[in-house]
């Protein structure tokens, strides 16, 4: 037999949950009829919901013997909920979904089938639209891929999600990636295989709301570039640099005119700033050094199905 692990992060997903259970099984049921080779296992993790996520997992462990689940003591990031599950996973292959609908259950079968034989290391979706997406986040989307992967050797798609069908191989690959911030982007590409793509329309949210705003998407680009490149370092030596001629030309001009005062403000300024700019983006490394070195738990955890089920059976239940 073969175990198929499916791991799902779940932040305040209390109304599209149901929905999701009831699609995945209807899914898995066939495929355990294609396939009878497989057996499935649900790793769901909480991420610190204030909703009740919690309770419907609870309720889904008291039902289906298959359901496990990780509560984290916070919001720890979909990265770090991926992370949990990904680590705790005991399947022989790993597929990685939202919650919400967006990674549509029924490409699992189409999944397997690429990475069944061997034929494939890993199986994802592609988007080849950003239909329902306001133009402003498409616009960034596309500067974003453009810019990664102009300054980084880590080749990230443009369209490429977070639904991964993997082999055990790629799983164990992943988790020996143990950095603190967590780009999995750039993490699924970094460590190579043989990855097939498969095109799909972009599908809306189930139920409930995005937990991304604009910011939180900035941010985790920013996170993304300083991850997986070193380039903004160069930029930085490079402004350095023009600004030094620049200087030195400016103080060529002053003391030929003799008007030294309106050039050297403008001197100033110019420096001043630059100065900022280089002294930010080495802060940036700096900061996520410092995270690194300090060794800290990706997530951690509060309650597990195990312990749950443990309890109740101790309390007599
Ligand atoms: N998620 C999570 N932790 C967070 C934010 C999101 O585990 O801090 C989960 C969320 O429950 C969903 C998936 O990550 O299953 C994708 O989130 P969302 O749908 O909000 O993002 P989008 O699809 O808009 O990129
Ligand atoms: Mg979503």
């Amino acid at each position: 037999m073969k175990l198929l692990s499916i791991v799902v992060p779940c932040y305040n997903e209390e109304e599209v949950l149901p929905l999701f259970y009831e699609e995945i099984t209807k899914v898995t049921s066939q495929m355990a009829e294609t396939y009878p080779e497989l057996d499935f296992e649900f790793l769901f993790i909480n991420d610190g919901s204030k909703d009740k996520t919690l309770e419907i997992f609870r309720s889904l462990a008291d039902q289906d013997r298959r359901v496990r689940y990780i509560s984290f003591s916070r919001n720890f990031g979909k990265e770090a909920g991926m992370y949990a599950g990904l680590s705790n996973a005991k399947g022989d292959f790993v597929v990685v979904m939202d919650a919400d609908l967006q990674h549509p259950p029924a490409f699992l079968p189409e999944m397997y089938s690429y990475v069944r034989n061997g034929e494939y290391d890993c199986a994802t979706t592609r988007r080849t639209s950003r239909k329902g997406e306001s133009k402003v986040r498409s616009w960034f989307a596309m500067k974003f891929y453009k810019i990664m992967n102009r300054i980084s050797q880590t080749e990230i798609v443009d369209g490429a999600q977070d639904f991964r069908f993997m082999t055990r191989q790629m799983v164990d690959s992943i988790l020996e990636m143990s950095e603190y911030n967590r780009f999995s982007k750039g993490i699924f590409s970094w460590v190579g295989f043989k990855v097939k793509y498969m095109p799909y329309e972009n599908v809306e949210r189930a139920k409930g709301t995005t937990s991304w705003s604009f910011w939180g998407l900035f941010r985790y680009s920013i996170e993304g570039i300083i991850a997986f490149s070193t380039a903004p370092l160069l930029v930085a030596i490079i402004l350095g640099m023009i600004s030094c001629c620049a200087s030195l030309i400016l103080f060529i001009i002053a003391i030929i005119c003799a008007s030294g005062g309106l050039a050297l403000a403008g001197l100033i300024t110019l420096i001043g700033g630059l100065d900022m700019i280089c002294t930010g983006i080495l802060g940036q490394y700096m900061a996520k050094t410092y995270l690194e070195t300090k060794g800290r738990p990706i997530y951690i955890a509060s309650e597990t199905e195990e312990s749950y089920r443990s309890k109740k059976a101790a309390s007599g239940l």
